[in-house]
């Protein structure tokens, strides 16, 4: 039996009261093993099964319209078109560009999202051609996130064709601009707020999943001298002085690896010309962790640093923060039901799933309104946001149906 993980998520998720009392692993993976075995569960199973040549190609379809992030309209309009002829219950744009897909449970059931999204990292104006070679799709974001579109479509199609009627609503968002602000996840999910019971996106990952979000802060460190031609008299120095102590400094700093953390320092710059001083040397930090705390101590650590050594050089520290979004966390979320129930699923399909708490993608734009949350994916991909993007074909249909 081919066992389509995405639709098994779907009905466990709409055939449990969202209030009830949260049960073991091992009583979920019972729970989802007779499910499956169900006529109608295996009916769109079957669906699936049946149909991996058209689900092909409507995958590459999608793949080939281009949808830079904030130009994703030609190709939601494109997975519009397919929506329509599907008999949901509404299907609309919100005012973010989000398009949205309602497929109306019997009543009395959780209301569970189902979360893609639209956007590519890709240039305006790139020409996308997908090649199969080898049991592989070759094609720029084939994996992300447009596997995980069709994923939802053929969900959608198989649910109608084995005629199931969940007790829930699911609602389907086919999101804008996750991959530069998640502008499209977080204006939904904030809009959306108290209507929402689990929200799923699907995007990366395929084996396990994710139930939190990183922690990301990104700043610009200045140190401001008087700078000066090169011949002036020393010191002061070039403000590059401090700035290259500092980074010595920092990455002398204990970064744990648990909670999940990391520290990176990807650009500096200083004086425009080789004769002069520079006045204002900055350089960029990007800091991560899977933990508030831990951000907050290595960001008072390295504020110290900088004072010192703009100090022992009479020079002034300016830090700008360019980004900042906290870890996305909910506790006792580990323990949750859509975690447990996740891992039944992934459990009864064979996978021994890694469950990881640094996600970095729409599911922590829900966790942050409160909204229980995970992300996963359903298909092996490789070579994101890169030109090089492939993924497997044979797993699709697997990802595609259970998950
Ligand atoms: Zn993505």
């Amino acid at each position: 039996m081919r066992k389509s993980i995405f639709l098994l998520a779907v009905l466990v998720l709409v055939t449990t009261p969202a209030l009830a009392q949260v049960k073991s692993v091992a009583q979920y993976i019972e729970q989802v093993k007779a499910l499956a075995n169900r006529v109608d569960v295996k009916a769109a199973n079957d669906y699936i099964e049946h149909n991996h040549e058209s689900i092909l190609r409507e995958w590459l379809s999608i793949t080939e319209i281009n949808a830079p992030s904030g130009q994703e309209q030609q190709r939601a309009k494109y997975v519009e078109g397919l929506l329509r002829k599907y008999h949901l219950d509404d299907i609309h744009y919100d005012s973010t560009g989000n398009l949205i897909a309602v497929r109306k449970g019997a009543g009395g059931g959780p209301v569970i999202v189902f979360d893609a999204h639209l956007d590519t990292v890709f240039q305006p104006g790139l020409q996308i051609k997908a090649i199969i070679r080898d049991g592989k799709v070759y094609a720029p974001g084939i994996g992300d996130d447009t596997r995980n579109i069709e994923a939802l479509l053929a969900t959608i199609r198989a649910l109608n064709d084995a005629k199931i009627k969940t007790k829930g609503d699911l609602v389907f968002v086919f999101t804008v601009q996750e991959e530069t602000t998640m502008n499209g996840a977080r204006a939904f999910v904030h809009e959306n707020k108290g209507k929402i019971d689990q929200y799923i996106a699907l995007d990366g990952g395929y084996e396990g999943f994710t139930y939190a979000g990183i922690g990301i802060n990104w700043y610009r460190h200045h140190f401001i001298g008087p700078g000066g031609h090169t011949r002036s008299q020393t010191p002061p120095y070039s403000a590059s002085l401090p700035l290259a102590r500092a980074i010595d400094r920092i990455y002398q700093l204990k970064v744990p690896t648990r909670p999940s953390s990391n520290l990176n320092i990807g650009m500096l710059g200083g004086s425009e010309v080789v004769n002069a001083k520079a006045s204002d040397a900055w350089f960029t930090v990007d800091l991560r962790s899977t933990s508030n705390e831990v951000i907050a101590d290595l960001e008072r650590q390295i504020q110290i640093i900088l004072n010192e050594e703009a100090a022992r050089v009479g020079m002034k520290v300016k830090t700008d923060i360019i980004g900042a979004s906290p870890a996305a966390l909910i506790p006792g979320h580990r323990e949750s039901y859509l975690v447990r129930i996740s891992e039944a699923v992934h459990r009864v399909m064979g996978f021994d799933p890694p469950i990881g708490n640094a996600g970095s993608n729409n599911s922590s734009a829900a966790l942050r309104e409160g909204i229980s949350s995970i992300s996963t994916g359903a298909g092996p991909c490789d070579g994101a946001h890169s030109l090089a993007e492939n993924c497997e074909i044979e797993p699709l249909y697997k990802g595609a149906g259970v998950e």
